[in-house]
């Protein structure tokens, strides 16, 4: 048997009921199996597989909290740090109803890769609760954040992991988290990241991912002899990643037609206005309805998903598998060349496959928002020397190290014969990275 299935059946029969874990796995297992052909004895001479899929450490522990009305609730909180070949773990942490065991891991396991291609000195973790933030008091959440920091901080250290926000770990959230680690340690570190300015933060952390995912577009785009300039863009989510992704877009002078949350859409066809999205989502904390409700030239589709809409260039920035084959048909009908996975694995595997092999330019997660997780390590090396770096200094370094990513997973893509796949491209590179460093520093 090939070596990538039977560390694939090693995974499922370790990991039964995690289905995202396995679909993120089974995606890296395939598109590195050129690599693996190449070097097959030596990996297996060192287990660097079966070490690979395998967390070096996972934990999950009692979140209890008091509402505003006095009653006590129990969530659960986890953390895996997966890898540290490459440095100290680093990766979100993310409340959501829908975290489980399964999405931790796969967004885990996702993260190891994508740090690698930032070519920064990070490993790969993540973490998060059940905890839902959205309807919550602010005392409610600060209640929440004491108690889940109240234990992580014992397993967290700014040599150690560092973690930082994610799907509902906004500023807000950091700034109660990062206090709880303070109270508890006496440490002034950076433990965390995304903090705010003036206590440690690094300007441009809260644009990064969604700026990172148009530097890296317009990369490829360029190579193609495109630009997103005058293209129909459509955007799904309004939170932190699609926000930012939506003010650069525009920049460049695309023109972004919808936005969403998960329970509906809104389109404009003359494009949507990123000031009044953003005061709405970053301020008001309301919802896209609402919106609608203030621009009149918007309209609101209720449980609809923005993919039906024709457009030239698709950036889902929601959440995982948020994007079906059914979509991915749509996209192809209605003349889409290109699509950047802004969020984490939004399209689903029969999706990403359709896509590809319907020539759509596309842009795996990994690659396209690896620019949040950079300029977190840029934020670790200013909190290290205690000197901060100007908005246009991190902002170009973010490009730099963007167009640094489209540069390996192109050079992969060619080195592995299969040109034009980013997919198999970002995962080779990355995978290399990490493959060489846990060769160097034996069986651990
Ligand atoms: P936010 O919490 O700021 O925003 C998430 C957005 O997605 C909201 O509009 C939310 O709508 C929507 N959404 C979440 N879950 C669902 C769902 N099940 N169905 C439909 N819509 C949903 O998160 P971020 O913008 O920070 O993260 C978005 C994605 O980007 C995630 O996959 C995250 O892992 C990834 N990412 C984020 C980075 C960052 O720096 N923030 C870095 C790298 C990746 P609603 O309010 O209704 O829940």
């Amino acid at each position: 048997m090939a070596y990538v299935d039977e560390i694939m059946e090693i995974v499922q029969s370790r990991n039964q009921g995690e289905p995202e874990f396995q679909q993120a796995v089974k995606e890296i297992l395939d598109s590195i199996a050129p690599v693996i052909d190449r070097n097959e004895a030596e990996y297996r001479d060192i287990g660097l597989l079966e070490r690979l899929v395998e967390p070096e450490r996972s934990i999950s522990f009692r979140v209890p909290w008091v509402d505003d009305q006095g009653q006590v609730h129990v969530n659960r909180g986890y953390r895996v740090q997966f890898n540290s070949a490459l440095g100290p773990y680093k990766g979100g942490l993310r409340f959501h109803p829908s975290v489980n065991r399964s999405i931790i891991n796969f967004l885990g396991f996702e993260q190891i890769f994508k740090n690698a291609l930032t070519g920064l000195s990070i490993g790969g973790g993540k973490g998060g609760s059940d905890f839902d933030p959205k309807g919550k008091s602010d005392r409610e959440v600060m209640a929440f954040c004491q108690s889940f920091m109240a234990e992580l901080h014992h397993n967290i250290g700014a040599r150690e992991d560092v973690p930082a926000g994610d799907i509902g770990v906004g500023g807000r959230e950091i700034g109660y988290l990062y206090g709880a680690y303070k109270k508890h340690t006496r440490l002034f570190e950076g433990v965390l990241t995304g903090k705010g300015l003036g206590w440690g933060g690094s300007l441009a952390r809260t644009e990064a991912t969604g700026y990172g995912a148009v530097y890296l577009t317009e990369e490829m785009l360029r190579h193609e002899g495109k630009s997103m300039e005058g293209k129909r863009v459509l955007i799904s989510g309004s939170g932190n990643v699609a926000l930012y992704a939506m003010q650069k877009a525009q920049e460049v002078g695309a023109k972004v037609l919808t936005a969403s949350d998960s329970n509906g859409y809104i389109y404009d066809e003359n494009g949507i206005d990123f000031e009044t999205l953003r005061i709405l989502k970053e301020e008001k904390r309301g919802r896209v309805k609402q919106y609608a409700e203030e621009v009149p030239t918007a309209k609101y589709v209720e449980g609809g998903k923005v993919w039906e809409i024709p457009c030239d260039i698709a950036m889902p920035c929601a959440t995982q598998n948020e994007l079906d084959i059914d979509d991915a048909k749509t996209l192809v009908a209605n003349g889409c060349f290109s699509l950047t996975e802004c969020a984490n694995m939004p399209c689903t595997r029969e999706a990403t496959d359709y896509l590809i092999d319907n020539g759509i330019l596309f842009l795996p997660g990994k690659a396209a928002n690896a620019g949040g997780v950079a300029v977190s390590g840029l934020e670790m090396s200013q909190n290290a020397v205690q000197l901060y770096r100007s908005f246009a200094d991190v902002d170009n370094n973010l490009r730099e190290i963007m167009v640094g990513i489209y540069e390996q997973i192109d050079r992969a893509c060619e080195e592995y014969d299969c040109k034009g796949n980013f997919v198999a491209g970002a995962n080779i590179a990355g995978f290399l990275r990490v493959a060489n460093a846990m060769k160097a520093q034996g069986y651990v």
